[in-house]
């Protein structure tokens, strides 16, 4: 591992990340506040869907469901291809955008990819019987296989789009959700699945003037190809803006770079790059595949989830500037690590992790010719503070002559005029200006207020700390399940993690139909329990404290003992819901 420099190499290192820390949390206190989403007035444009067309005009709908699923992503497309495996027909999918695929249907920002590799992340390819095109989906493909899988399991005849459940109510009279939507409609069902995403709300800063600004603007997620043109050639006289520089930026940079006039990108923190290196699906490696490869690979994956992300990174399982082989000496050095002390085990990671941030300083000096710009592109930060990105083009693009790095040096652009960003005191003028600035993150409920049992808004109940059973069940909200919120288990892999919870569900809710029941909700013990494995998994994080603020730590806010997900493995995750199962009397009240 690190063992060749001295401690105090690493120790300087360390104090670096911690002041760059201090630094930007002192430029923004204000924490999750710095954000709104909840665009109004002058903002409500922010959130317009580009992409719905016209939608038809519809009379409410006043009906009765089984299944009502809230969302029509990945989430809601994995658990209703189970549940129609499992006979349950009386299903409907309702969704705010103009079609299926969550993430893929908003986020059609030119670049647009997925990091995971595509026989990974996307679900159902046994079922489907499709190979995907490269190592690194794109994402009109994985839109596509979205369609594809609505298609196959008739989930179209399931769903209406345009309409946004606005809230869902318990009703103890008739032991169903009521639920109301922006569209006038008054809906029942036995069962709610909020499969409303992870990342599906876009946010802004609050930054001071922007509702002034006199030119273009939208945010990444409301890619407005009307005025930039289908392959941005409408661009080549403008002088575009990007403020914002994590994954979403990372892939539509090379992109505007090659394409306008002039483009500012407005940094607050940069971040880490590692390679890439796609390519398309080898012909030889997929004759060799079997039926049922993506199962058997997805069983090996689960089973190899004691392994850290960092880890993986090192041994060459995800691509990197600086990966060794595994030569197996993963296993060697944790049988190492075993017998060392806490302090010194927590020493060598985070020493390994300082030595992989230190490559990745290194793979920008070898690329970004400009000294200057070189530096401030360099994150000071341990690997998995903020979400790693990985592409071969982006750090090239800073080479460009009319590509220009506005640094901001944590601080975070305060100000836009109506010409553009402003920061000390120097004007940018921009035609275009893009937010590439993220999206609530797992918030349960998005435009839709819920409330259970005992009238309770389940934000209120979560005021005082998130109370869930693995992020799915919470008590006072019965046959109610969350799918991809806190306290579930965090998977780069997010498909592997909902195609998990919706197969989970999918399996209560047949259960309680086959035993008699109508609810089905967990018991106090089952979700404190819960509750303190979070609490025990968060605390044993050694740097997420540490980090510099971002979407991964609440923006630095330190109240957040355990509002977050699981952190314990992958394995052991699936490994409680297997046990649940086999416990239902003990796990859930059964009515
Ligand atoms: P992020 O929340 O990751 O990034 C928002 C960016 O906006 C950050 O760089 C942030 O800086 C910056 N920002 C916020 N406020 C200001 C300000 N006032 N001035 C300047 N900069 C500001 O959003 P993304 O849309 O990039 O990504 C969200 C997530 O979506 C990813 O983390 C990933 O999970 C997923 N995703 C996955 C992709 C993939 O698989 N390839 C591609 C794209 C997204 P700071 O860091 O300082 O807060």
């Amino acid at each position: 591992m690190s063992e060749q420099k001295p401690q105090s190499y690493y120790d300087a290192i360390k104090r670096k990340f911690a002041e760059e820390r201090d630094r930007r949390l002192a430029y923004r206190p204000d924490g999750t506040a710095q954000f709104t989403s909840d665009f109004e007035g002058a903002l409500s444009r922010y959130a317009i869907d580009p992409f719905a067309g016209v939608s038809t005009p519809r009379a409410p709908i006043d009906d009765q469901v089984e299944v009502l699923i809230i969302g029509g992503g990945f989430s809601a497309l994995l658990t209703s291809a189970r549940l129609r495996e499992k006979g349950i027909e009386s299903i409907r999918i309702v969704e705010r955008g103009g079609d299926v695929g969550g993430t893929w249907y908003w986020n059609r920002y030119p670049g647009v990819a997925c990091d995971v590799l595509s026989y990974d992340y996307l679900p159902l390819l046994d079922e489907m019987d499709y190979m995907p095109g490269r190592q690194y989906a794109r994402g009109p493909e994985i839109f596509a296989h979205c369609q594809a899988i609505a298609e196959k399991y008739g989930l179209y005849e399931k769903a209406i789009f345009n309409t946004t459940i606005t809230s869902t109510t318990w009703n103890a009279e008739d032991q169903l959700w009521h639920l109301t939507s922006d569209r006038g409609d008054r809906m029942r069902a036995q069962f709610v699945i909020c499969a409303n995403g992870t990342l599906s709300k876009p946010k802004l800063p609050r930054i001071s003037g922007m509702e002034t600004f006199a030119g273009h603007s939208f945010h990444t997620s409301r890619w407005d190809y009307g005025y930039t043109g289908q392959s941005l050639e409408k661009l080549h006289d403008k002088v575009v803006g990007i403020i914002g520089t994590g994954a979403t930026a990372v892939q539509a940079i090379p992109e505007l770079g090659r394409a306008a006039k002039e483009l500012f990108i407005f940094q607050r923190t940069p971040s880490s790059i590692d390679i890439r290196e796609d390519g398309p699906t080898d012909p030889e490696w997929e004759r060799s595949l079997g039926k049922g490869w993506q199962a058997r690979r997805r069983e090996e994956t689960i089973a190899n989830s004691e392994m850290p992300l960092l880890q993986r990174v090192l041994m060459g399982q995800v691509p990197t500037a600086s990966a060794p082989v595994d030569d197996g000496s993963w296993a060697l050095e944790q049988a190492k690590l075993a017998k060392m002390s806490r302090e010194e085990r927590l020493r060598i990671q985070e020493n390994a992790n300082i030595d992989y941030m230190m490559g990745i300083h290194r793979r920008i000096e070898s690329i970004v010719k400009d000294q200057a710009t070189a530096d401030a592109l360099k994150p000071w930060y341990m690997f998995m503070c903020k979400r790693p990105c990985f592409s071969d083009d982006y750090l090239p693009t800073f080479n460009r002559p009319n590509v220009h790095l506005i640094d901001t040096h944590g601080e975070g652009i305060t100000l836009i005029t109506p010409e553009g960003p402003r920061f000390r005191g120097v004007s940018y003028p921009v035609d275009l200006l893009i937010y590439a600035t993220g999206f609530e993150v797992q918030k349960t409920g998005t435009y839709n207020r819920i409330v259970g049992r005992n009238g309770l808004d389940i934000n209120d109940k979560y005021s005082t700390g998130i109370r869930t059973l693995f992020g799915i069940h919470s008590l006072g909200y019965p046959n109610l399940f969350v799918m991809g919120g806190y306290q579930a288990s965090f998977q780069f892999n997010l498909t592997d993690m909902l195609q998990t919870q919706g197969d989970h569900i999918a399996e209560c809710i047949d259960y309680v139909r086959r035993a008699g029941h109508r609810t089905i909700e967990p018991t106090e013990e089952a979700e404190e329990h819960w509750v303190q494995e979070v609490i025990r998994f968060r605390g044993k994080t050694s740097w997420n404290q540490d980090c510099t603020p971002g979407y991964y730590n609440f923006e630095g806010e330190s109240n957040r003992r355990q509002d977050g997900n699981y952190n314990g493995t992958f394995r052991s995750y699936v490994q409680h819901m297997i046990a649940a199962r086999a416990r239902m009397a003990e796990t859930y009240t059964l009515a």
